[in-house]
């Protein structure tokens, strides 16, 4: 379940009717609502990376639920009480759930995403967005195309539960990148119907994603052409392809 917050994020509730857990809960009253709302108690929390939009409401939820709270091993957060690092197990036993967890930096050092192999699920916070990705603040081009890499590996099944709802922008850029791709042309048309009607264009799915995001797509050949005669990219270099691409979204309007 979707939990919108603050102008565009989104806290994922993961629950069996009963309990519940959250993921990346920036906010902590939105979250306390919705579990009252649907009589759910809070059996976990689950951190993808430090900044304040994704951790701010954990002091307040642990106050009233005493829960042990996952987190990257690599960055100091207050309140984790289970450090992850690629390859650790995530388990919430009350759901019955086990999550596997890989090291995805760029968006941050130590930044985290959480899969659940059987249920086909993705929560990977600032790192892949709905047809675009997080911005390095503390990570190089070649750390998060790695890191990209792993997530575009899953199964094409796979659900993702990214944390923001940039979805529309983020296609607007990568259609001015990719005006030749059908699937991207699609796409636009079917998360603006989902925006029109105030639905989130979230979960995506990686097979969605690798046949209409630009980060993942960045070794296409029409991509590095487009960027060339943009003026962005002057070699054939995938990583320098990526770093252009991610700068000229950074500037983009
Ligand atoms: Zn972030
Ligand atoms: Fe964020």
């Amino acid at each position: 379940m979707a939990i919108p917050a603050f102008a565009d994020n989104y806290l994922w509730l993961i629950h069996d009717g009963v309990q519940a857990a959250v993921v990346d809960p920036g906010d902590a009253a939105p979250v306390l609502a919705a579990l009252d709302a649907h009589k759910l108690s809070l059996a976990a929390i689950l951190l993808t990376h430090h900044h304040a939009d994704h951790v701010g409401g954990v002091a307040s939820l642990l106050r009233r639920y005493k829960v042990p709270v996952f987190g990257p091993a690599g960055e100091a957060i207050e309140g984790i009480t289970i450090p992850l690092s690629e390859g650790d197990a995530a388990t919430i036993p009350e759901l019955e759930l086990a999550m596997t967890v890989l090291d995805v930096p760029g968006h941050t050092r130590g930044h985290i995403a959480y899969v659940a192999p059987e249920q086909g699920w993705l929560f990977c916070g600032d790192t892949l967005f709905a047809g675009g990705c997080g911005r390095l603040f503390e990570g190089s081009p070649a750390q998060m195309a790695d890191s990209l890499g792993k997530l575009a590996a899953l199964p094409d099944a796979t659900e993702v539960y990214c944390a923001h709802e940039y979805t529309l922008s983020n296609l607007r850029f990568a259609a001015e990148i990719e005006p030749e791709n059908d699937a991207l042309t699609a796409r636009i048309q079917s998360e603006q119907a989902k925006r029109d009607q105030g639905r989130p264009t979230l979960p995506s799915t990686i097979g969605l994603e690798k046949s209409t995001n630009p980060f993942l797509r960045y070794r296409e050949p029409a991509i590095a052409a487009r960027l060339i005669s943009a003026g962005r990219l002057s070699t054939r270099e995938p990583i320098a392809a990526f770093a252009a691409l991610r700068e000229w979204k950074n500037s983009y309007r």
